[in-house]
């Protein structure tokens, strides 16, 4: 056994008596703890330390503690052996033990003294550490105070903290109550105040349901009654449409009785350019100038109304068999003209020319904006196209559908310049078209005829519109103050239409004897499909042999005229000077000569001056013969033109009136299909 183990020992017995005497079981421990944590107890004995300076302490009695023996065996009183006590070492009366006994006892003494000195060590050591036992264990009830305090003081710490959690979650709770309560009152408050509403609406909704209930029924009557008034309004209106286009065909046969030229009048729209002011006349002329004066009040009436400082008012109406306003198409217009192509194909002769003043439209509404602007057709915009290229289309359209071969078409394109004929599609000799000047000639028959004169045979409508581009260059055209492209000159581009007619179905009349001395002179024997797609009117002399043949089958031809004059206009106004001058004053002159022309037949004068100019000679057939004739007005709305349109629509009027007696059909068979 070390002296480490053998120290465990002796403390754990001495801390026993210690921890039995203040009942202190849990001390036991600590105390051995510390013990063996410190150093050996020879050490501590042996050394200089603290405890080796109470080697010597003042000698004191132990402590007593239970079990401890305070007179052990082999401690003696001072001054008695154990001899003593025993008897059996004490020396008997004068017989001494003698000198061995004597060092016996001197070495029991001497032993005796050694123990007692121990004892004595002992005894301080035992003190010793009875005072450290002591120090210890009040250290270590310090400490189990301390941690008892500790303990304690976190308990109550955790107490603590426990309570201000619950107080607080109580207080949570309470608030939360609270607002649960107040919710309550307020769901209730809310529930009360909806029900309250909802009866309001309820009742407000029943109202409104009676209320649309009556106002059905009452809207129930009135639409049965507007219904009724519809229909009847339908009723009407149909009757008026029937009657109104009963009054036309009515009027038109009348027209055709009488041989009338029926006048149509196109006022157009109010364009940017009207707006430029000329150099003769003051601001002030020039803001009134730009009023409009001339309206279309109903499709037959044209209102003129003026009032100028320093002129009579105006307040007139004209009537025409038809009168467009400003916003009316192009295709209305053509509607119009339609009919008039299916009475081509029926054997009229049809003539179709606007008149009217420099810029008032009627180039546009005979050809359209395209073919004057750019001298081109564009098939994108067909909306705009005016009559001639509409005609052709409805003129091929409708041959289409008779059989194949009866008809075909040729175009000349003529102009009137200057009082000269020139053909726009005569080439001259390195084949390039050079507008030659043809001359008119009256025939034997009285018939106007241009010797010479190139026709083009045409299959289609772009064909033909391909001929008239290429006619339109030629025309002579020349800006003036009214309008930059003024056309100096009248276009005429007639289509002929040749028709095979079996000798069988050839008409007898006086009309049909003129005709086939006509076809005779003029048709060549060759089928429609043999011909030289060029011809001209003198190639088609005919030949006895050709006579012969044409006894077979006859042709019948009918013409189509349509005629884009050169506007008539004011000198001052157009501000032409030159060259420009004479070409202005030769369209008023032949314009006048046309209505000298109108004049002549209106009063049925036995003379009719149609060589006064080369215009009405041309135009002689048509103007004054059995043609179906068409006279578009074109009529500019502002006052800046009131002169020249009250003068159009002059002509107009005095044009209706002509009454050349009825007019010629071509006898021709009825053809169709399915012949
Ligand atoms: P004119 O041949 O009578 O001298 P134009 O036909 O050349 O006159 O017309 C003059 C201008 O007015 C052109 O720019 C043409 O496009 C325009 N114009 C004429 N009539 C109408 C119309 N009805 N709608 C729109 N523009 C028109
Ligand atoms: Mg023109």
């Amino acid at each position: 056994m070390d002296s480490g183990e053998r120290s465990v020992f002796v403390f754990s017995s001495s801390a026993k008596c210690v921890s039995e005497n203040e009942e202190e079981p849990g001390m036991q421990l600590v105390l051995e703890k510390v013990i063996l944590s410190s150093p050996s107890r020879n050490e501590q004995l042996g050394g200089g330390g603290r405890l080796g300076q109470l080697r010597r302490p003042p000698r004191r009695r132990p402590r007593q503690c239970r079990g401890f023996n305070p007179n052990p065996p082999w401690v003696l009183p001072l001054g008695e052996t154990s001899a003593d006590r025993s008897g059996a070492m004490r020396p008997r009366g004068g017989f001494g033990p003698g000198p061995v006994w004597a060092q016996r006892v001197r070495q029991l003494e001497h032993r005796a003294r050694t123990q007692e000195e121990r004892i004595i060590v002992l005894e301080t050591e035992n003190a010793a550490l009875h005072l450290k036992l002591a120090a210890y264990q009040g250290w270590a009830g310090r400490g189990v105070n301390e941690i008892l305090q500790l303990y304690s003081s976190h308990g109550q710490q955790q107490k603590f903290q426990r309570s201000s959690v619950v107080i607080y979650l109580h207080e949570a709770m309470k608030s939360l109550k609270q607002d649960v309560k107040s919710l309550r009152s307020f769901a209730l408050e809310l529930s009360k105040d909806f029900q309250r509403q909802y009866k309001a609406c309820l009742y407000q909704v029943l109202t409104a349901v009676q209320g649309i209930q009556l106002q059905n029924e009452a809207m129930q009557m009135f639409q049965m009654k507007a219904f009724d008034l519809e229909q009847s309004l339908q009723e009407v209106t149909e009757r008026y449409e029937r009657e109104k286009q009963k009054r036309r065909a009515l009027h038109n046969s009348l027209v055709e009785l009488r041989g009338n030229i029926r006048v149509h009048c196109r006022i157009r729209p109010s364009l940017p350019f009207d707006h430029a002011a000329g150099h003769t006349i003051s601001q002030d002329r020039h803001r009134n100038s730009l009023e409009n004066v001339a309206y279309a009040i109903d499709d037959e009436t044209v209102l003129v109304k003026c009032s100028r400082p320093g002129h009579a008012p105006i307040n007139k109406t004209f009537q025409f068999e038809r009168v467009y306003s400003a916003t009316e198409s192009q295709d209305t217009v053509f509607a119009d003209v339609a009919p008039l192509l299916t009475s081509l194909l029926d054997g009229y002769n049809v003539c179709i020319m606007a008149y009217g003043q420099t810029g008032s439209g009627k180039t546009y509404t005979m050809l359209g904006p395209q073919l004057e602007e750019n001298l081109a057709f564009v098939s994108e915009d067909e909306s705009e196209l005016g009559i001639i290229p509409r005609a052709t289309q409805e003129l091929f359209r409708l041959i289409s559908e008779k059989p194949p071969g009866s008809y075909w078409v040729e175009v000349s394109v003529v102009e009137v310049y200057n009082n000269e004929v020139f053909d726009l599609l005569a080439k001259d000799s390195c084949g390039k078209a050079s507008g030659i000047r043809r001359d008119v000639v009256t025939t034997r028959e009285g018939k106007s005829d241009v010797p010479l004169l190139t026709y083009e045979t045409v299959a289609n409508a772009s064909e033909f519109l391909h001929l008239v581009i290429k006619g339109l260059q030629l025309r002579v055209r020349h800006p003036t103050l009214v309008h930059a492209h003024s056309s100096r000159s009248h276009l005429v581009v007639t289509l002929t239409i040749t028709t095979i007619v079996s000798g069988d179905n050839f008409g007898t009349s006086w009309e049909d004897e003129q005709i086939n001395q006509r076809l005779n002179k003029e048709v060549s024997c060759t089928y429609p499909q043999k011909r030289d797609s060029k011809s001209t009117s003198s190639s088609r002399a005919s030949s006895p042999t050709q006579l012969e043949a044409a006894e077979k089958p006859k042709q019948v031809k009918t013409r189509l005229q349509l005629v884009d004059l050169a506007g008539s206009e004011c000198v001052g106004m157009s501000g032409v000077t030159g060259a420009a001058l004479r070409e202005t004053s030769c369209i008023n002159r032949s314009l006048s000569a046309l209505a000298d022309v109108l004049g002549a037949i209106a009063e049925q004068r036995s003379h009719v001056p149609y060589r006064n100019s080369k215009l009405t000679h041309l135009l002689q057939d048509s103007v004054g013969g059995d043609a179906k004739l068409l006279v578009m007005l074109c009529i500019s709305p502002s006052q800046k033109y009131l002169t020249e349109s009250m003068q159009s629509l002059g002509f107009g009027t005095r044009a209706r009136q002509v009454q050349r007696g009825q007019i010629k059909k071509r006898n021709l068979p009825l053809l169709s299909k399915t012949k």
